[in-house]
């Protein structure tokens, strides 16, 4: 399993709790670990200026997914279908998982 100082990671469904997109929903596409922050699908889009050049030769603007902090996103919990706390707990294989504080249900599959 992949070691991660965050509470979230590539793959989790999270909610934004905080910014212009609070309350939204989506995917974690990527994960920074250097800048604190994801990149959630459908998420914060932000308009960039794409280098002319390259595979984009026409340039112009693009509109793509811009950065959140991290700690402005929580774990769904497919059950609670809410932003919820997280507990680590250990499986009868002895791994760890994330599990749901609220029902008790296990997040990493
Ligand atoms: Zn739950």
């Amino acid at each position: 399993m992949e070691r991660s100082k965050f509470h979230v990671k590539k793959g989790d469904t999270v909610k934004v709790l905080a910014g212009k997109e609070k309350g939204k929903t989506g995917k974690i596409l990527k994960v920074n670990h250097k800048k604190d922050t994801v990149i959630v699908e459908k998420i914060n889009f932000i308009k960039r200026h794409a280098r002319p050049g390259g595979k984009t030769r026409q340039g112009g603007i693009i509109e793509r997914e811009g950065p959140l902090n991290v700690t402005n996103v929580n774990i769904v919990c497919p059950r609670c279908n809410d932003a919820v706390r997280i507990k680590k707990i250990v499986l009868e294989d002895k791994n760890t998982a994330r599990a749901c504080t609220a029902c008790g249900e296990i997040l990493d599959r």
